[in-house]
């Protein structure tokens, strides 16, 4: 049956996919991540401080779920955006993932439910989640044995990388007791890391955002801060960090601490990355002044149907004016 389930997931385009359990967080992990929120580590990204008793119990989000399928689906590691012009992160040059995953699980979705139903004389429920939940996906993606943990913050898929996007489907039919803390296997928790005694992510980060312990100070990290930070940045942290070559540098999202991952480099890779997350040329040749100038249509027809459109068009104006900087 769960050799069934992986290759109805698989058929969508995901190039991993595990299973575990639906069981409340373990203490370990939550009590970490707690502690990162009451550092002040997750910037302005309140949302995350909501809903903890849902984040650390899935079962909320479906009230009887038994299991939750993770799966990764694939974007180019690289991008033929020119070197020279400042950086926009890889995945987000092509159809916003949110849309793409979300199509593709709920077929997936479907078809292991009519799977079950055949099978098993049951007709699980079941819902998808891409993101937008307050679902820890990296760590369910490590716990259902699917992923390690990358100091970079990051999920690896072991012989892959860390280019994918990730979500969940969860379901109300015990899939399986793979991976459950009884086995002896504690996945998910703070050691279960692929990167040896690697730290060239922490080593290769411009800012200090990343301090060895897996976790993204995000006051500090290039991608939160033009991506999610609204308006001008204030605090002493954003400035310097904005204010480093790097930070001038950077137009949308920063890839410099997965770029420098081994594990997405000489890989077994199967796949470049899916069709809907290749580039939109008008994204490969932006350049600093002509985000600096962009007009709020210009940006909605750019960003239509994009990730990037989640910096909004003063967004990508504050950055490209950043970026100016440099070069005037
Ligand atoms: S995305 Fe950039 S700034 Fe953020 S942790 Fe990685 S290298 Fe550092
Ligand atoms: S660069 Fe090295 S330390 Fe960082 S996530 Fe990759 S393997 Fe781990």
């Amino acid at each position: 049956m769960l050799n069934e389930v992986f290759e109805a997931v698989k058929r969508f385009g995901a190039i991993g996919v595990g299973v575990t359990p639906v069981v409340p967080m373990g203490d370990e992990v939550f009590s970490e991540f707690e502690g990162w929120l009451a550092n002040g580590e997750n910037a302005g990204m309140n949302y995350l401080e909501n809903y903890p008793e849902i984040r650390r119990n899935p079962e909320l989000l479906l009230p009887g779920a038994k299991s939750m399928i993770c799966a990764a689906f694939p974007y180019p590691a690289e991008s033929e955006r020119d070197p020279d012009l400042p950086m926009i992160s890889v995945y987000a040059m092509g159809e916003d993932y949110h849309t793409v995953l979300r199509k593709r699980l709920t077929s997936a979705a479907e078809e292991i439910s009519g799977l079950i139903e055949s099978e098993r004389g049951v007709r699980p429920e079941w819902r998808v989640c891409v993101d937008t939940a307050p679902l820890a996906e990296r760590y369910w993606a490590v716990k259902s044995g699917m992923c390690e943990r990358g100091l970079n913050g990051m999920a690896i898929l072991p012989g892959y990388g860390s280019c994918f996007f990730l979500g969940e489907i969860l379901i109300t039919y015990p899939l399986s007791e793979i991976n459950m803390p009884e086995n002896g296997k504690k996945r998910g928790d703070s050691e279960v890391f692929g990167c040896g005694e690697c730290r060239a992510c922490v080593r290769a980060c411009p800012t200090g955002a990343l301090q060895g312990n897996g976790l993204i100070d995000c006051r500090r990290c290039l991608s939160y801060l033009t991506i999610e930070h609204r308006g001008a940045w204030t605090t002493p942290e954003a400035l310097a960090a904005m204010a480093t070559e790097a930070g001038r540098n950077t137009l949308y999202g920063c890839d410099r601490c997965v770029r420098v991952c081994p594990h997405n480099r000489g890989t077994q890779r199967e796949s470049e990355g899916m069709k809907e997350f290749e580039a939109d040329p008008r994204m490969l040749t932006l350049t600093a002044e002509q985000a600096e100038e962009i007009s709020d249509e210009t940006f909605r027809e750019l960003a239509k149907g994009k990730a990037i459109k989640r910096a909004k068009a003063a967004g990508l104006r504050r950055n490209g004016a950043n970026c100016m900087k440099n070069r005037n």
